[in-house]
């Protein structure tokens, strides 16, 4: 009996995300701004990136919104060298972890026009910016 036949899905993976447009809409028009904005719990003042719309803390939903200044610290780094199919067109980047003056922690590109060496400890600033695909997001960029 011959294998039998298999079908190979040619389809790209695509991830989205699903949140409430209500409680995010802040945070695109924020991007749009030029803001980046993050959550802050009003009871017991923790701050949320990415924004969340209850305290995991103190299970409340009485959070308000912040906008950070921006000013962060490289914490850690990697280099991304063979990209996810998601990001093929992009080439080599870099995905770090900045941690920001308000004490929190964020995840993102670091925006390597202009950059020269990375190094642990660098300050960076988090900025808005408009993807060449027409989206709003966030990236580090080196100060
Ligand atoms: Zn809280």
């Amino acid at each position: 009996m011959p294998d039998e036949p298999i079908l190979e899905d040619r389809r790209i993976l695509e991830l989205r995300y699903r949140m409430p447009i209500l409680q995010i809409r802040e945070f695109f028009t924020g991007l749009e701004e030029g803001k980046v904005r993050g959550t802050k719990c009003r009871d017991c003042g923790k701050i949320y990136f990415p924004p969340q719309s209850e305290c995991s803390s103190c299970m409340t939903k009485n959070m308000e919104w912040i906008d950070f200044g921006g000013d962060a610290t490289l914490e850690t780094f990697t280099t991304v060298e063979v990209a996810p199919t998601s990001f093929a067109a992009e080439g080599k980047y870099v995905v770090a972890v900045g941690k920001l003056d308000e004490g929190i922690n964020v995840l993102s590109w670091l925006n390597l026009n202009g950059t020269k060496d990375i190094k642990i400890g660098m300050k960076m600033k988090l900025k808005s910016l408009r993807k060449k695909e027409g989206y709003y997001s966030y990236e580090f960029f080196q100060e």
